[in-house]
């Protein structure tokens, strides 16, 4: 049994849910509806259901479904808005992008506190994300000036240049594990490039992208820009994905949903970015720095309850240093501080909901029917007895054919997998259906950079945790994604590049019927 806080009952913790509750208090009066044109507005009226608490399992509140009217609805205000807001000059936008990001950061202590009651991920890791989505406005802002620049291409009879123009109205469609920070990071850039948006968010952590919206509109975005319409993924998801004058789909969540997304997208042949799910292995050699390998391998798949894209759920571990290393990983694993997540000092907390609980709950029977060994956790934590905690848990004796190593389980579960030779590490680090992300642990440095080459993942970080830098590329290969965010990646998304042909007056022109 791991360690708890007590949860619920700290008094920091306590104070920060009457915060949160107080934040929320205008917004669960009556069922939340969207946001369309620069209005909260409920709509088409769609069938209320609960948003529910993950430490409690009491309801917060209820959020309208969204129906193909309220999509209409939001589809028809970006259209009207596009012409005017993709004319907009790049320095204004970048105003207004800017000050986004300044409002988002004086009411960071709010989105962090609601996003953490949302979502059940703890206020330590949330007070950050929600600064990280301000960060993601500035980065963008700045580079909406020259979003458009492209390249020369002269020939000795023509001038050819490129320049990029935003694609039109796009849709962005996120998920629950750390909404407010994910929409930033796709809604930031479609704004910064000229796009107008209807945003769906996750319909289990609806509402912190209803600060998002409102937040955009008081800091100065015109009405239309940027719509969002709640609702569930097969109602209002489906009919963004379907809507004739939503030219693009920016998607962040489950590899199965992003198949069903680009057959829903096929007749309206959608541009599809895909970022999805991952299996991402983390390959510990017996000549790395192995205090801090084990830092980083507790920290990329405890952190954010495990619910995280890029979370590190395979541990290989070389052989020679297997029981060691898996030891002190289980040392750590059990002294982890499960609890409420506003209180601060709580790194894991409960996940996001009844049907994510049982599904990671079920690969504590998998584990057991597949012959692995149940080394710590594995049962749910008893610290609410209805809220959704589980337990940090450490799968071992695990093989590469088995469930628990190939399937995204996407809670705090580890899978420790020992290898003998790089060759063996590089096998079983590719022998997943994903390719998100990779990490390496070597002190041998042509060793780092022959295992990074070799895994098939679009990110690899060698002798770090996940740490992002705006300008790189983001994304994944195989199942896990289609396409690249961050820096101009982003760009190359949202807008299309034109290629313009002068003839300079010399090349000779085939004359027919002359
Ligand atoms: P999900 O695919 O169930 O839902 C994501 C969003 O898609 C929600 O808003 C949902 O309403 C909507 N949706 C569902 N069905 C739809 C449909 N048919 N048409 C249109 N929209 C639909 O994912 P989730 O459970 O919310 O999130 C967890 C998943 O997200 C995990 O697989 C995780 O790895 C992935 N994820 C990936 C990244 C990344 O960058 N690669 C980042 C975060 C999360």
């Amino acid at each position: 049994m791991s360690e708890s806080a007590p949860v619920l009952t700290d008094s920091v913790a306590s104070a920060n849910r009457q915060r949160a509750l107080g934040h929320l208090a205008p917004y669960v009066s009556e069922p939340l509806g969207h946001f369309i044109e620069g209005q909260p507005t409920s709509g088409a009226g769609g069938e209320p259901f609960d948003v529910l608490d993950p430490s409690t399992g009491e309801t917060l509140g209820q959020v309208l479904g969204g129906m193909a009217q309220d999509v209409d609805a939001a589809a028809a205000a970006a259209k009207r808005a596009f012409p005017e807001w993709s004319r907009t000059s790049g320095e204004k936008r970048r105003k207004i992008l800017h000050s986004i990001a300044d409002a988002i950061e004086q009411r960071a202590d709010e989105i962090a506190v609601v996003e953490s009651l949302d979502t059940g991920q703890p206020l330590r890791f949330m007070s950050k994300a929600a600064l990280r989505g301000a960060e993601n406005f500035r980065f963008f802002a700045d580079r909406a000036p020259d979003a458009q620049d492209g390249l020369a291409l002269p020939t000795s009879d023509h001038l050819n240049y490129t320049m990029r123009q935003p694609i039109g109205p796009v849709g962005v469609i996120t998920p629950w594990n750390t909404p407010f920070m994910l929409s930033t990071w796709k809604i930031a850039p479609a704004l910064a490039a000229g796009c107008t948006v209807v945003h769906k968010p996750a319909e289990w952590s609806p509402y912190s992208a209803r600060l998002l919206v409102e937040i955009a509109h008081r800091a100065g975005l015109p009405a239309g820009v940027f719509n969002s319409v709640n609702g569930l993924g097969e109602g209002a998801g489906r009919a963004l994905t379907e809507h004739p004058d939503i030219k693009a789909i920016g998607f962040v969540g489950e590899s199965s949903t992003g198949s069903a997304i680009m057959s829903q997208g096929a007749a309206t042949l959608k541009r599809v970015h895909f970022e999805l799910g991952g299996k991402n292995p983390v390959v510990v050699f017996d000549d790395a720095d192995l205090d801090r390998a084990l830092d980083a391998v507790v920290f990329m798949i405890y952190s954010l309850n495990g619910q995280r894209c890029t979370s590190s759920s395979r541990l290989l571990v070389q052989d020679s240093i297997h029981d060691e290393f898996v030891d002190r990983v289980a040392e750590r694993v059990e002294r982890l501080r499960v609890g409420d997540p506003l209180d601060p000092q709580t790194e894991v907390g409960p996940l996001i909901h009844p049907r994510h609980l049982d599904k990671v709950m079920g690969y504590m029977q998998v584990a057991r029917g597949e012959g692995a060994r149940i080394r710590s956790g594995g049962a749910r934590h008893d610290c609410s007895p209805k809220g959704y905690f589980v337990q940090p848990t450490l799968f071992t004796g695990a093989h590469a054919q088995m469930r628990i190593a190939r399937e995204e389980i996407f809670g705090p579960v580890l899978t420790v997998i020992p290898f003998a030779t790089e060759e063996d590490a590089i096998a079983k680090a590719n022998d997943v259906e994903y390719g998100l992300a990779g990490y390496v642990w070597t002190g041998d440095a042509g060793r780092a950079h022959r295992v990074a080459q070799a895994i098939e993942a679009g990110m690899v970080w060698v002798n770090s945790e996940n740490v992002r830098h705006l300008p790189t590329p983001f994304g994944g290969m195989k199942s896990s994604g289609i396409g690249r965010d961050g820096g101009d990646y982003s760009f190359d998304f949202y807008m299309e590049t034109k290629n313009i042909a002068i003839g300079l007056g010399q090349h000779k022109i085939p004359k027919l019927g002359a």
